[in-house]
């Protein structure tokens, strides 16, 4: 065994539901992983000792099988400053407000931590692991509920000056256009997000448009993206049309980042990326109808490939650059 066999990293995902992490070594293979419920409900300290426990199972696992961690990256969501290794508002974790994690944590597991955006991670995970595998310069968007991004330039995450470089879900895509949970008008999250074009067609529907859809609603279900994508597949007209313009506003989100990166890859990721060639086809479609074909972002738009652990992937690999080791 030569000494770089015997390195490793853990990777850590915090999301608003579960925590996943894995344990890497630094050739990229996953030794062993983990996840539990994030309870977010029991408050800051339990969640930060739910994290540290995960990455103690990890770190005896480790120990179990002769390889020595060097650090852990941590992939938090929502605003935070990766410098001062401090969380400052995310979204989805009710009663975090700078709380600075990376200093808990250390203390608690007595590791090197590295704290990221966990868009950022994932676009690193896909980068290294998944998609962007053999490009040097990639960009991916992460569609949920919200739109995230990951900007990788030369092999690195660039964050930007304010450390909040990708956030194409922010960038406007229609100039005075529907209010955005940011409080900005007409951003790219408030048409092309999972979340939008479920409101969408809902505002259709009870505008008194016909629809296969109206059962969900007249039965106080939740409508969501993957129903209209459904709907959409089988011949529905509403749902057609909601889904064909979400697929335009991402084109242009494709267009404008082909302006501004010209990367080899633009990565489509995150829940509403299960819709695979049902998304990616539309997608194509509109940046040729839009775009000018010398840019040639139509053929650098793929799929993700790596699902819900690229984000940990991309923790591991964050905290091995960071210990100045790994693939
Ligand atoms: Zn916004």
């Amino acid at each position: 065994m030569t000494e770089n066999d015997r390195i490793a990293a853990i990777g850590v995902d915090v999301g608003g539901t579960f925590i996943k992490a894995g344990l890497l070594r630094a050739d990229g293979a996953v030794v062993d992983k983990r996840s539990a419920a994030t309870e977010v409900d029991g408050g800051v300290d339990h969640v930060i000792g739910r994290i540290a426990g995960l990455i103690g199972d990890l770190h005896q696992a480790a120990a179990a099988a002769g390889l020595e961690v060097r650090a852990v990256g941590l992939g938090m969501p929502g605003t935070l400053s990766r410098r001062r290794g401090v969380v400052i508002a995310p979204p989805n974790l009710r009663g975090w407000r700078n709380v600075p994690v990376v200093e808990r944590l250390e203390s608690l597991t007595g590791l090197r931590v590295v704290l990221d955006n966990d868009a950022n991670l994932a676009a690193l995970g896909e980068y290294r692991c998944g998609a962007g595998r053999g490009t040097r310069d990639m960009v991916m968007l992460t569609l949920g509920t919200g739109i995230g991004g990951g900007i990788i330039l030369g092999g690195k995450l660039w964050h930007g000056a304010g450390e909040n470089a990708g956030e194409f879900g922010h960038a406007i895509a229609q100039p005075g256009g529907r209010r955005c949970g940011c409080g900005q008008l007409g951003c790219l999250e408030a048409y092309a997000s999972a979340a939008s074009t479920a409101v969408r067609a809902a505002e259709m529907i009870t505008g008194g448009q016909p629809s296969c859809l109206k059962d969900i609603l007249d039965r106080g279900g939740l409508l969501e993206a993957h129903h209209v994508v459904e709907a959409a597949s089988g011949g529905d007209a509403l749902a057609q049309r909601v889904w064909a313009e979400t697929c335009r506003y991402l084109a242009v989100g494709c267009i404008n980042i082909q302006c501004a990166l010209d990367p080899e890859r633009i990565v489509l990721a995150g829940g509403m990326s299960a819709a695979g060639e049902r998304l990616l086809q539309p997608v194509r479609k509109a940046i040729a109808e839009l775009g000018s074909e010398s840019l040639g972002a139509r053929a650098r738009v793929c799929i993700a490939e790596l699902g819900n652990d690229a984000g940990f992937l991309g923790a591991a690999m964050a905290a091995f650059d960071e210990a100045g080791a790994g693939a």
